[in-house]
């Protein structure tokens, strides 16, 4: 019949009453057998470890080379994770509790313990060096993985507000190891200050168990003051009874790329490619946005449809690089022309429409039309020739000609079709058919 194989114990102890005891009690067990190695000093404890390695080591803390915690310490620079039982006189909690941080396994006092007692902490102390040998290689394996994957780790320990940044999350962002301490508000601090709020946002709804994990993408400030975009990934992996987070851990992966292509596509999207102006589809979001606003305020906005007038010959005439850069030029003097809070857009090929936010009466409008037909009017100098054009504009005002943006549109248009009609470079204010008959 097999047995277990025996287990090893190096007895670290000087006194030869003591080291004859233990040996006796553990010799007394028959399963495990016990194979007892024996050192008088940490010089021959340390002789003796370069040779086999014990399973277990027992250690006496008053040796005449090493004396007290400081026993523990060298042992445990010298034995690396083996399993280590202080064996000592004194009977004291305190003193216990500061071996285990020293990096024992279990403590037993001198005279205290039978061979039961012996066998029960030899057996706990391997399974918890085991244990413990578990977790060290399972953290040491994650942060291999992710220093490896260019993500940035972060393990935060919730209720002190430490958290410990990976080497990789620092040169991220532009900073050495030692320039970023261990603290929330160093993370906080270079979080944008229009992001902030969302981020807490999120933490805290996965705090309360609203999601499985936090995600949130915001923008860092780096040493040399650039802005990165990072993707914020985090788990809680502990709590309290009370289901308080005590350590949360996440990563950080630096998304500045995609978030600039993503803001280039988006660009595109809702931009004409020749000036840059908003488009069509801008221009409708801005005027449902400017009419809620309006209608919620009670105040008026308005609508302008401007088109180049005999454009055409001049692209026919000069080529339509001329005409494009003639276009370009045109969407500078309208833009030059009104506020920051105005939209100028292009929604066709010489036909530009112009939203003015919160104008006081339909003079205000008609204005800023006449402004801008003025401004084209001006000579161009293109490709080293002087050239000449002029506009038509139609305006139509919310609430006065439409409550809409289908009857605004069309409104506008219809206006700037009678100002072509009534000679072009002019500007028509839309008239109802009802404002238009005598007597009103
Ligand atoms: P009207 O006075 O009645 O407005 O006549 P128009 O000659 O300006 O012609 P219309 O507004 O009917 O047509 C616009 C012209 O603009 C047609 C085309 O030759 C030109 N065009 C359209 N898109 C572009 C473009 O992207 N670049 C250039 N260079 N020309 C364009
Ligand atoms: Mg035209």
């Amino acid at each position: 019949m097999f047995r277990n194989p025996a287990c090893r114990v190096l007895l670290v102890e000087d006194d030869a009453g003591d080291a004859s005891l233990v040996r006796q009690m553990l010799r007394a067990n028959a399963d495990p057998r016990f194979e007892i190695a024996l050192a008088g000093t940490l010089a021959e404890m340390r002789e003796r470890l370069s040779g086999a390695t014990p399973d277990v080591l027992l250690l006496d803390l008053s040796l005449p080379d090493s004396q007290g915690l400081e026993t523990i310490h060298a042992a445990r620079r010298a034995a690396n994770a083996l399993p280590l039982i202080v064996l000592t006189g004194y009977d004291d909690t305190e003193f216990a509790l500061k071996s285990l941080d020293a990096g024992a396994q279990d403590y037993l006092v001198k005279g205290a313990f039978n061979t039961d007692g012996l066998v029960r902490a030899i057996r706990y102390a391997i399974g918890r060096a085991r244990l413990e040998q578990r977790v060290h290689d399972a953290e040491e394996r994650w942060r291999f993985a992710l220093e490896g994957s260019g993500d940035g780790v972060w393990d935060w320990s919730v209720p002190s507000g430490e958290v410990q940044f990976s080497q990789r999350w620092k040169e991220m962002i532009g900073y050495s190891e030692d320039e970023i301490g261990d603290k929330l508000d160093e993370w906080e601090k270079r979080i944008h200050p229009d992001d902030r709020a969302r981020v807490k946002a999120d933490v805290q709804a996965h705090f309360d168990g609203k999601t499985a994990t936090y995600i949130n993408e915001h923008r860092v400030c780096c040493k040399n003051g650039e802005w990165k975009w990072i993707l914020d990934r985090g788990k809680v992996v502990s709590r309290d009874v009370a289901g308080k987070p005590l350590r949360m851990i996440g990563l950080h992966t630096d998304i500045t790329e995609r978030k600039h292509i993503e803001e280039r596509i988006r660009h595109m999207a809702q931009h004409d490619t020749l000036t840059d102006l908003p488009n069509r589809a801008l221009f409708s979001d801005r005027l449902q946005q400017a009419l809620a606003v309006a209608k919620r305020d009670q105040l008026r906005l308005a609508v302008l449809y401007i088109d180049l007038d005999k454009f055409k010959p001049i692209n026919d005439s000069l080529g339509h690089d001329v005409g494009d850069l003639m276009l370009k030029e045109v969407a500078q003097r309208m833009q030059a022309c009104v506020r920051e809070s105005d939209t100028v857009a292009r929604i066709g090929g010489d036909e530009f429409v112009v939203l003015l936010r919160n104008v006081e009466t339909p003079d205000d409008a008609v204005r800023v039309a006449e402004k801008i037909r003025f401004a084209l009017n001006q000579p161009f100098d293109i490709a080293g020739r002087t050239l000449n054009i002029s506009s038509s504009t139609g305006i139509a005002i919310y609430p006065d000609h439409g409550s809409n943006e289908i009857e605004l549109s069309k409104n506008a248009d219809m206006a700037m079709y009678t100002a072509k009609q009534s000679g072009r470079d002019n500007v028509k204010l839309f008239v109802s058919e009802r404002d238009s008959m005598p007597g009103c």
